[in-house]
C-alpha cells in the first residue's frame, strides 16, 4: 500500500543536475550548496549522493558539523562563517571553511590561537548590501587576512549576486564589474555565480560557482522552469488518496465554506496539507496529479489534508497516488498557484514527511 505524505527523492536526477551543471560552467569548480537541509531533500542523503561535487556550502556552522559526523569529506564552506572564538574553533576542528564578512570575525582571527588555521572565504559586498565588506574597506581587510596565522593562505574571494534571476536587469552586470575591479590581477580564486548566475550570465563563472535551486531541479528564474534548461525534478511530493465523496451543487467544501460546488460533484480527499508543508495559499485552481492526470485543487487547504475535484477523473478510487510537485508537475507551476517561489515550497516540506530514496 502506498504510504502516506511522502518525498520520493530522485538521486539520478541530482547527479543529472551537477552533470549539467558542471558542462554549463565547465571550467568551474562545483560549490553544491546544501543549506537549510538541502533546501528540504535531506542534506546528508543529499551529499552522499553528490560523491563529485568538489566542495559544499552551507550556511551555519552547526549544519557543517553535522556533515563531517555523517562523514562527508569534501570541503565545506558555511556561508555566515562565525560571530565568536568558540564557533571559530568548531571550523577549524571539523575543517569547516568561514566566508568572512566582517570586522568582528577578523579581529576574533587575529586575536585566536588555533591548534590548525582555517581556509576562509573573503566576502565582497559587490551590492547585494546584506553580508560582506564595501569596497572601501575590502582590500584593507585582504592584508589583513593575508598576515593572518589563523588563516590558510591564500584566502578565497567570494561576492553574491541579487538579482541574476533577473535577465534585463544590469544590477547584476555592475555587481560583477565592481567584484572584477576589487580583485583585479589577484592569484586568489574566486567565486560569484549562484544558480541564476551560472545559467544566465556567462561572465559570472569564476574558478568556483555555488549552484543551490538548479542542482534539485527547480529554476531560479520567475518566467521559466528548470525542465527548459535541462535540469530534472529531484522531489517529487506524493501522497494517496483516502476518501471519495458524491456533493451536489451548491454544496460548500472545507473550512470557511468558500469553495461552492457549482454541479454536482465528485470530490476526492489527499492526505496531505500545510502541516507538510503543502502552501495553505495555494488558489483553488492548482492542479494536483491523481493517477497522473491533473485535477484541481478546491476548497481551502487544512493541516493533514487537501480536497480535489475528481469529477472528471472517473477512474479515481481510494488509494491512489496523488503527487503536489515533482515529477509531471513542476514545482515552479505549483508556486506561481501559491504566490511563492520554489525555494520556499521545497525548504518548507516538514519532517513528519518521509524522504524516501527512490529505487
Ligand atoms: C543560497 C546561496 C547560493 C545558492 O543560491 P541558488 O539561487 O539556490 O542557486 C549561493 N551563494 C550564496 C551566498 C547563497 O546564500
Amino acid at each position: 500500500m502506498l504510504p502516506s505524505a511522502h518525498a520520493l527523492l530522485d538521486m539520478e536526477a541530482l547527479t543529472h543536475n551537477l552533470a549539467l551543471l558542471r558542462r554549463r560552467a565547465p571550467h568551474s569548480k562545483i560549490m553544491a550548496v546544501i543549506k537549510a537541509n538541502a533546501y528540504g531533500h535531506g542534506a546528508i542523503p543529499v551529499a552522499l549522493a553528490l560523491t563529485d561535487a568538489d566542495a559544499f556550502a552551507v550556511a551555519r556552522v552547526d549544519e557543517g558539523v553535522s556533515l563531517r559526523e555523517a562523514g562527508i569529506h569534501q570541503r565545506i564552506a558555511v556561508l555566515q562563517g562565525f560571530i565568536s572564538t568558540v564557533e571559530l574553533a568548531l571550523h577549524s576542528r571539523f575543517d569547516l571553511e568561514p566566508v568572512i564578512h566582517s570586522a568582528l570575525q577578523v579581529d576574533i582571527l587575529e586575536a585566536a590561537a588555533l591548534d590548525k588555521p582555517v581556509s576562509v572565504w573573503l566576502k565582497l559586498d559587490s551590492g547585494m548590501h546584506r553580508l560582506g565588506f564595501g569596497v572601501k574597506e575590502f582590500s584593507a581587510y585582504r592584508t589583513r587576512l593575508s598576515l593572518c596565522h589563523s588563516v590558510r593562505q591564500p584566502p578565497f574571494l567570494i561576492t553574491h549576486l541579487a538579482n541574476a534571476d533577473e535577465l534585463e536587469d544590469n544590477a547584476t552586470q555592475c555587481q560583477l564589474d565592481l567584484f572584477s575591479d576589487q580583485v583585479a590581477g589577484l592569484p586568489n580564486e574566486r567565486s560569484i555565480a549562484n544558480s541564476a548566475g551560472l545559467l544566465a550570465w556567462e561572465n559570472s563563472l569564476a574558478e568556483w560557482v555555488r549552484p543551490g535551486i538548479a542542482l534539485y531541479g527547480a529554476s531560479p528564474f520567475p518566467n521559466r522552469t528548470a525542465a527548459e534548461d535541462g535540469l530534472r525534478p529531484v522531489m517529487t511530493l506524493r501522497t494517496r488518496l483516502i476518501a471519495i465523496k458524491h456533493l451536489k451543487a451548491g454544496d460548500a467544501v472545507g473550512y470557511g465554506g468558500d469553495w461552492v460546488c457549482s454541479r454536482p460533484t465528485r470530490m476526492g480527499v489527499a492526505a496531505i496539507g500545510y502541516g507538510d508543508g503543502y502552501p495553505r495559499h495555494a488558489s483553488p485552481d492548482t492542479p494536483v496529479l491523481v493517477g497522473g492526470q491533473r485535477v484541481p485543487l478546491i476548497g481551502r487547504v487544512s493541516m493533514d489534508m487537501i480536497t480535489v475535484d475528481l469529477t472528471e477523473c472517473c477512474q479515481a478510487k481510494v488509494g491512489d497516488a496523488v503527487t503536489l510537485w515533482g515529477e509531471g508537475l513542476p514545482v515552479e507551476e505549483i508556486a506561481r498557484h501559491a504566490q511563492t517561489i520554489p525555494y520556499v515550497l521545497l525548504c518548507n516540506v516538514t519532517p513528519r514527511v518521509k524522504r524516501v530514496v527512490r529505487g
